[in-house]
Parts: C-alpha cells; structure tokens; sequence
C-alpha cells in the first residue's frame, strides 16, 4: 500500500482520501493546495505506517524510505532546490498530525537538511548569513530535542548568554558571528549529551526524525491528553515533510497564527496574532510579544489583504471557522495549516447562528456544530455588575477564555489536583502551562498565567474545555516555591482569594459575587431550531420548586425524576422520619408518618405549582432506611435525647438495619412491601397537593413511580395500594374531579428488563433508572467504582466510564428489550429515562434510536439535552 503522499504543484496524491490515513494537518495541506493556496509542497507519511511502526516493535517499515526518497526527489524538481546541496539546499520541516488535532502535544522540528557544509550555501545563496546560522541553531536545538531528548535548558542558557555577550535584547538582534559561535555551542552541547555528532546527512536526519514523530505518538503527555480528551481509536500519527518557507530572513517576513473568527466571542472579525522576523512557534512560546493582525496593514497591506481573502476562501471552502497558520518569506505568503477553529460555547453558539445568516450553512447543519456539552459554559454563571463595581481589580491580562472564576491559589499542576480533590476550590497560577500541567488545569477552575499571548497553551486548552482563563497577566510576579504572588505592591498567599473573569481579563481581589446567565438571542434561536427538529421530550430531576423553576426556564417540559427521599433530611422531618424508624408497632409508624405528612404535601404543592400543566413523576421513598439515621455514638445519644429513648435503644436499631449490601438490600418497594403505611402516606401526601393545586386553579399533574420494581407481583400488589390510596384520599377530601394520577415504575433491575411485558401490565409508564441498571448489569457498586474504574478506561477494558455515558451495548440491550417488551405488554407505554445518562449526549442519541418518549436530567443540562436530543433526530 501506498504509504506517502505528495502535495504541491507536480501533483495532490492527498485529495480525497481521509484524515484517517493523512492526519488532520496533511489532509488540510493537500486541500488548501488543491484549491490553490500558496501552501510551500511537501508528502505526507500515512498514520497506517505508524501503526506499522508500532507493530514492527518500534522499526520503519521496509520501503518506507524509499517513498520518502521519490517524494523528496519530486520537491527538488519542483523547487530548483536539492536536498542537502551546497549551492542552494532545500530545508523541510518534519511535523506531525493526527485524525484528531492534539494541540502541542508533538513536536515540530524546523529547517531540517542542514549540515555544516549546507548552512553556508544558504547562507549564500539567501546572502543572508545571519538568517542562515538562525535557521541552523533552531534545527539543532529543536533536533536535539526532539530526536535525541537533550534538554531544552542547556540550549536556552547557551543563547541567554550569547544575547548577554552581544547585548542583544531579543532573540533576533543577535548577529551572524553571534549565531555561528552559537551554532557551535549547540553543537558541542549535542555532543556532550548524546555522545554522537549533529548528523550531517540530511537523509539520516530526516529518517532519525520521522522515527521521532511515530515515537511521540506514544510520549506520556500524549497518551495522558488523549486520555483526557477520550481520543481512542486512532491509528497513529501522521508525518508531513514540508518545504520551509522563512519568516525568519528579516524585517519583510514574519509568521503568525489566526482565527477567521473571534473563536472567544464568535464575533465575525479576523482574530490573530503575527511576528515580524520569526520562525515557528516564536509567536506562540512568549519569546517576543506578537501583534494582532490587525496592524498587520501598517506593516504589509498586500499580504493583509490577501491574508483577508484566503479567509474568506477558507471559510467558504470549510464552511467553518478556521484556525490558521502561516508564514511571509520576503513579502510572499505561504500558508502552514489550517483546521477547524476550537471555540467557546459561545462562540460555537454566535458562529452558527451567524453562517446561517450568511447562508453558509444550514438549520440543521448549525446544530451539529455545537458540541452539546459546550452549552455548560454558556450556562455557566458570570460576575455580577454590581459586585464588579466595587471589586479591587489587581491586574488585567488577557480574556484567554470566558467565565468566572473564584478561588485560592494553587502553583503546580499536583497541588492544583490534590487541593480540588481534598474539596477546594483552586485558580491555577502559573508563569505559562505545558502540556504536563493537563491534570492541573481540569481540576482546577480557573487558570491564571503571566506569560503568554491569546494563542498560548494555557489559553487554548482552556477554551476548549470552557474553562475559565485569564493569560499573560504580566504584572503578577509568581513565586512558585513560596507559594504566593506579587502584584499591585501586594502579596497573597496560596490560601488567599482571588477572582478571574476569563471575559475581560480582569483579575480581582477576594470572592467576587456571580450570577446566573441570562438566556436570549442567539442562545434562544438554537434552543428554538432544538425544539423543531427534536422528537424526543426533555425533562428534568428535580425535588424542589426553586429547581424546577430553573429548569423550566432552560426549557424541561415536566420532572422526570423527583426524588422524595431528600425531602426527609430537613432539620424538624428527620426528627419525625427517625421516630417512625424507631417506630415498633405500625401504630406508632403511623403518628409519625402523620407528622411527615402536611411536609410532603407542602413540597409537592410547590413542585406541581412551579411545574404546572406539565408532568412531575414522583418516586416513592428509595433508600434503605439506614440512610436516615446517624451513625455515629455522639450523635445516636443527642438523637435518643431528642426522641426520649434510651441511646440503647438507638444504637440497637441502628444495628438492626445494617445491611451487607445496602444497595442490594432492603429499599425501593421492597419497603413498601414491608411499611405499606409509607407508601400510603406519600400517595396521600400526593393526592391532598394535586387537590389542593386544582383547587387553585393549578392544573397538577403527578405521576407516582414506584422504585426497584423486580417482578411485575411486587407491582400489582403496590399498584393496588397507590388505587386504593388516591380513591381513599379523595373520598376523605370530598373531591370527585378527575386527578388522572399515572401508575408507572422505574426500569432498574435487570429481572424488571426481561420481563417487561408482565410488568408493563401494571404500569402506565417506565422511566429508566439507568445508574441502578448499570450498577446491577455490571455488578459495579456505584459507590465503590472509584478504585478500579479508572484502570478499566485506562487499560480500555471499557471504553467510558459506564455511569457517565450508557453501555448501549451492554445496559442498552437490557433499556431497548425494556422499551420493546414493555410496549408488548401495554400500547403505547410512555418510556423515559432519569439516570444521569439523560443529560449526556451520546447516551442521548441512544435513547433516541431506542424509541424512548423522553430524557430526564438535571437542570442545567437541559439545554444541552434539549441540543443533543436535535442532533439525534438530524
Ligand atoms: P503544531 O501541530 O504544534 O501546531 P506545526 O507542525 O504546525 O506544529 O508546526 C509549528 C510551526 O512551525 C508552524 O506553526 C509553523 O509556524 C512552523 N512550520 C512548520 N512547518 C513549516 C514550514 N514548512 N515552513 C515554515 N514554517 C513551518
Ligand atoms: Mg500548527
Ligand atoms: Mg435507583
């Protein structure tokens, strides 16, 4: 099979054959190539060979090197240039990509073909000797680590005292006799560190660094954000040989990085940064501070204007934002990369709202551009005015990524993940985050640096996860070891607060207050485009009127799931809810279920109030009754003083209900079967709050859920209960309207599953309870997963953590046989789902294709069910 493509003006081998096989970056330079961009030519090796590499026990597949040779051999033809000549050399680029962009987590190596002897052609040829040893000195630095693993520093130290000896500020004020001393050194340090010679063999530095791109496919780092970002499933990296074109021959040539828009905001204005005289990741690495392109006019009008249109292409040609790179050799564009703009929700929200505008994209094709769960950000509270008002504003640095951010200070990675582990809220502070600060930066919740541009690491992996980031604060003077920061004439220390508003940069002292979002336009048009295309419904889980409330604003058309249980822990219920537990003849059960009473029917006064003319299905009491009692000597006697019992008599109870398995053991119906003067109460309870709201001209609508539901008798039997409960309930309030209270049960035991058409009998509805479902299908206790499921995704024994997104192959079998035997059973069976799967989107998708009548998550994630429910149906 082929394994190298070539792309440039003799041919495009790449057109039209996947990113699987060229990686992200090749596919985009054969693409741009192809519709005539000035992109310099090049090949591109596939990820196949990489995969190849791997399997061969880390070795080149055979042929491999002779492709690289015909391929290397068609640039020179094309540019006039021989590889390793000395009259006019060709210098590549060697540069990795895979499917998915990884951003920084693979090194480039830059300016790869020189040697000694060809350092000096380029050197005359270009007659420019200084840009010649500047190209030098970067290829052995970068080469060496890349390749060869020696340490950055020893270069860095090297240069700093080179500028310092030719009283160079910045990097490009260095002189030729500077750099060619330089280049020395560098090669001496190669030297001392690999024991070997700089290779002056062109072709051996371009196998040894092929060789290092395949190597970095599996680098610590890399493997650590895949995991992070849940990249699975590729076969490796790609490596694209490039020919070089200079940005680093003088005043008339530069390089930058773009946005086609503001990928912070989604505003439709080209975004960027660009340095004059520079090379490579000089515009990203903080060594000089770029300009935004903006002023890029002042400097070269041509290229900006044609830097303008080649966006305008892109956009059109992609139909999406595009993130770009490219380089100006002597006033003569080139184009590096490009690639599909990551972005903030909102962005991602404004973004396709604006192309559909500009009839670039579609309805439908604008939802799918939004990933779901980037909806969180735009959900996600900000600060509010008044409170910013009187806020001491520290310092501004960059809006890197929006939000707000409060909390204390955390200086490492490890601190940042230990402290939010042990509850803590952190800011991570860095001078400027690497790739190994991964961890750190997702724990954390907000990440503050001194250092660094809009374009920096810290600021783009920070809006990719929407996390909130201000960057380049260069006034803040961190000290790592100390474990405080300088700023303002004032220091504070790692267990101080402070505030970051990823918006505007501003980074303030204290805890700044925040306030929700507020949720119109473009938001609003999404939600409503949502609402069109999707067929599923979308509820929420909620047990109080305040969070119904919310989620009604963000758009649930009913409760799915209202718990009842946490409605007993409040300060005077649990007194009653313990007494009742004590309780040892169903009389005493009774006067304390009494008590509860006018509590519960309050509660659901308020939910079916807020939730009015839309469904609230309520489960009955769930948990093991030990769940209500304190454990604890201390506590059990302060109980017994209130309930004026022995402590004896507590503590014996206590142990009376302990349970081996508690999540197997005595709950659900299973305590309605036992107590039915539980189930009775809260029936009650029920029916006195949805006559009461009728009475108020409240049109209530409650369907009671009973729990961990096995056999479809346990049913029958509480089923009879609930008729006979509502009918009794009405009779004593002399109510003869009509309630239509539904019968329905939860779907959370595999038994339940399978037998779904006998079950169905007795239910009116099913609601999923996939956590319990997953918990009993796995046999994973939910509360104990944590010691060995990270293994399990790390290995790839699971492909996700099974409680946060649905085992459809697995657990989903047990959700579609229930939804097909349950419609067996009884017509048209209302099926929904209310395990935390509900609010994610890929398990969303699935509950789509299973036919299910509606999700039900938690408030906040129902926009972004309401969105993925969109997609599901597109
Ligand atoms: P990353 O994937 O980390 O962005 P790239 O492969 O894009 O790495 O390389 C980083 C930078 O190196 C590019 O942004 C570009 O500035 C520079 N570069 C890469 N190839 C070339 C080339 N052929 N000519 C000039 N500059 C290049
Ligand atoms: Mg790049
Ligand atoms: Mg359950």
């Amino acid at each position: 099979t082929k394994m190298v493509y070539y792309f440039g003006k003799t041919k495009t081998e790449g057109k039209g054959v996947g990113k699987d096989l060229l990686g992200g970056k090749g596919l985009n330079l054969a693409d741009m190539t192809s519709i005539g961009l000035p992109v310099p030519p090049g090949i591109t090796i596939t990820t196949q060979v990489c995969a190849d590499y791997y399997k061969a026990g880390k070795k080149l597949p055979k042929g491999l090197m002779d492709e690289v040779h015909e391929g290397v051999a068609t640039l020179e033809k094309e540019l006039k240039k021989k590889f390793g000549d000395n009259k006019n050399p060709l210098l590549v680029s060697v540069r990795s990509g895979a499917a998915v962009s990884m951003p920084g987590m693979m090194n480039t190596i830059l300016n790869l073909g020189l040697t000694d002897e060809s350092v000096v052609a380029l050197a005359n040829a270009t007659s420019n000797q200084r840009f010649a040893y500047d190209a030098y000195r970067r290829l052995i630095d970068m080469f060496g680590d890349v390749v060869m693993e020696v340490d950055r520093d020893h270069f860095e130290h090297a240069f700093t005292a080179i500028k310092k000896k030719y009283n160079a500020g910045q990097d490009n004020e260095v002189p030729a006799e500077g750099l060619i001393e330089l280049c020395n050194e560098y090669k001496a340090i190669y030297k001392k560190y690999t024991g070997e010679d700089f290779p002056q063999d062109p072709m051996k530095q371009l196998e040894l660094a092929i060789e290092a791109v395949f190597k970095s496919w599996n680098t610590t780092r890399a493997v650590r954000y895949r995991e992070v970002e849940g990249i699975r499933g590729l076969l490796g990296t790609a490596v694209n040989v490039q020919s070089m074109a200079y940005g680093n021959m003088g005043q008339d040539c530069g390089t930058g990085v773009a946005f086609t828009r503001n990928p912070s905001t989604g505003e439709n204005k080209f975004y960027g940064e660009f340095l004059i005289d520079a090379q490579g990741e000089d515009v990203v690495a903080g060594i000089r501070t770029p300009q935004p392109v903006a002023e890029m006019s002042k400097w070269n009008k041509t290229v900006y204007k044609q830097l303008l249109e080649i966006k305008d292409t892109l956009e059109a040609h992609y139909k999406d934002v595009q993130d770009i790179e490219f380089t100006i050799e002597k006033g003569e564009l080139f184009m590096l990369q490009t690639r599909n703009g990551k972005r903030t929700g909102a962005a991602a929200v404004k973004i396709a709202c604006d192309m559909v505008k500009e009839g670039l994209i579609d309805e439908k094709t604008a939802l799918l551009r939004i990933p779901a769960n980037d909806l969180t950000q735009l959900l996600l509270p900000s600060f509010t005015p008044e409170s910013k008002k009187n806020a001491k504003v520290l310092t501004i640095g960059l809006p890197a990524s929006p939000g707000a951010a409060v909390g204390t200070l955390a200086f490492t990675a490890e601190e940042a993940v230990e402290r939010t582990h042990a509850g803590e809220k952190v800011l991570l502070v860095r001078k400027e985050t690497s790739p190994e600060d991964i961890d750190g930066m997702h724990s954390a919740v907000g990440i503050l640096t001194s250092t660094g541009g809009m374009t920096s690491h810290a600021a783009v992996v920070a809006r990719g996860w929407g996390r909130c980031c201000v960057a380049g604060a260069g006034e803040i003077e961190i000290d790592e070891k100390g474990r405080k920061i300088k700023v303002g004439g004032k220091t504070y220390k790692h267990s101080d607060v402070l505030s970051i508003d990823g918006s505007t940069g501003q980074v303030m002292e204290g805890s700044v207050e925040t306030s929700e979002p507020k949720l119109s336009g473009d938001f609003a048009k999404v939600m409503k485009w949502a609402d069109q295309y999707r067929t599923l419904g979308v509820r929420t889980n909620a047990d109080t009127p305040k969070d119904s409330q919310r989620a009604r604003d963000f758009g649930a058309e009913g409760i799915g799931l209202c718990r009842t249980e946490h409605m007993f822990f409040e300060e005077d219920r649990i007194t009653s809810m313990r007494e009742m537990i004590l309780a040892e003849t169903e009389e005493d059960r009774r006067a304390a279920l009494a008590k509860l009473l006018p509590y519960q029917r309050e509660d659901f006064v308020g939910i079916f109030t807020a939730m009015k003319n839309l469904p609230v299905t309520v489960r009955l009491l769930d948990p093991p009754l030990h769940e209500f009692l304190p454990h604890d000597p201390k506590a059990q006697k302060e109980m017994a003083e209130m309930l004026g019992v022995s402590p004896a008599k507590v503590k014996s109870r206590v142990a009376a209900l302990h349970e081996s398995n508690p999540m197997l053991g005595h709950r659900g119906c299973r305590l309605s079967v036992t107590y039915p003067e539980i189930l009775e109460m809260q029936v009650t309870a029920i029916v006195e709050a949805a006559i009461e709201c009728k009475k108020n001209r409240i049109n209530a609508m409650p369907e009671i859920m009973i729990p961990l539901v096995g056999t479809a008798a346990e049913l029958s039997l509480l089923r009879s209960k609930t008729e006979e409960t509502i009918e009794k309930t009405k009779a004593d309030k002399g109510y003869s309207g009509q309630l239509d209270i539904l019968i329905g049960t939860m779907i959370e035991i595999p038994r339940a599953a399978l037998t779904a058409n006998e079950v169905a009998e007795y239910a009116e509805f099913f609601s999923f309870g996939t956590n319990d479902l997953t918990q009993m299908t796995f046999g994973y206790s939910r509360d104990d997963v944590n010691t060995f499921l990270p293994d399990y995704t790390r290995l790839e024994i699971l492909p996700t953590d099974p409680f946060q997104s649905l085992d459809t192959t697995g657990v989903g079998q047990l959700v579609e046989m229930g939804v097909t035997k349950g419609r067996q059973g009884r017509n048209g069976l209302k099926c929904g789902i209310c395990g935390e799967h509900g609010g994610d989107p890929a398990s969303i998708d699935f509950c789509h294709t299973v036919g299910l009548d509606y999700v039900s998550c938690s408030p906040f994630r129902v926009p972004i069910a309401r969105l993925a429910a969109a997609q599901a149906a597109i």
